[in-house]
């Protein structure tokens, strides 16, 4: 008899560990504000650059157009030629809240033309600070982007790095590498914790096997945390994927947190100064 209960348990085991197993767990990297965040520096997006290729995943860029020059453009090209996605995040990183639709649709604009060049397809299109507007500003910037066959890249995980990368910068340099050791496992635990939220999130829309977007930036941080980044997730049983996939394979994109806000992230997506990081 107890030998009989024993085996039942096991075989329930089994059968939790393959629910588990099953589960799908797919990832889209998006990296926001290339070419750079803060001062230009080649090295470290190729750094960047490198630990995507050197990890086999797909990953899509955004790029303020203003801050394209004739130095970093071989690398945002090196980025399009990686066979990696490149699309467009305003001229100037502009604030939807702080303009009229007029002069955003401009801002948009200006940077397609400027960054023709790089852009892959489908276009995709972020909104800076995820601020998309609310409104008729939101439906005659929508519009816009449809009518120039961009699409909006939502995201699900938002790795708040620029506030990671932030404390790193305020170390003097010669004791960054010591610090990154400290500010790497706090980092990548953020992360994670922001994941499983986000995967509670889908198991509690009835979406489990959505797709998640993760947003980071093209900062000092990622340099050189990506490929611990790329790791914890591969460890965790996911798979990369591009973000067009990520975008079909549920049948309602995941929105911007400033969308469908949670009760205690409202305002702060927008207000606070940090963002300016965004
Ligand atoms: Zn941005």
């Amino acid at each position: 008899m107890l030998k009989k209960h024993a085996l039942l348990v096991l075989l329930l085991l089994t059968a939790m560990t393959n629910i588990g197993f099953s589960q799908k767990r797919e990832l889209a990297l998006t990296i926001d504000d290339l070419p750079f965040v803060g001062e230009s520096k080649n090295f470290h997006l190729n750094m960047i650059i490198n630990a995507i290729k050197g990890n086999e995943v797909p990953a899509t860029g955004f790029i303020i157009a203003r801050e394209v020059t004739a130095q970093n453009l071989p690398v945002l090209r090196k980025f399009h030629d990686a066979g990696l996605g490149l699309g467009n995040h305003t001229l100037s990183h502009a604030n939807l809240n702080k303009m009229g639709p007029e002069a955003y649709i401009h801002e948009i604009d200006a940077a397609d033309k400027i960054l023709s060049p790089v852009l892959t397809e489908p276009k995709y299109f972020r909104y800076p600070y995820l601020v998309m507007g609310v409104g008729q500003k939101k439906d005659k910037v929508m519009q816009y982007l449809l009518s120039k066959n961009y699409q909006v890249a939502p995201i699900s995980i938002d790795s708040k790095d620029f506030i990671f990368n932030q404390l790193l910068l305020s170390v003097p340099q010669n004791e960054r590498r010591n610090f990154l050791n400290v500010l790497k496992p706090c980092y990548l635990d953020f992360i994670w914790q922001q994941t499983l939220k986000a995967e509670e999130h889908n198991r509690s829309a009835r979406k489990p096997d959505q797709a998640q977007i993760l947003l980071i930036h093209a900062n000092l941080l990622n340099a050189y945390v990506l490929p611990d980044i790329i790791n914890l997730y591969k460890q965790n049983g996911f798979t990369f994927v591009t973000l067009e996939s990520a975008l079909k394979n549920g049948e309602e994109a995941p929105r911007p947190q400033t969308t469908q806000p949670k009760p205690n992230e409202t305002i702060s997506i927008s207000t606070d100064p940090l963002m300016a990081w965004d």
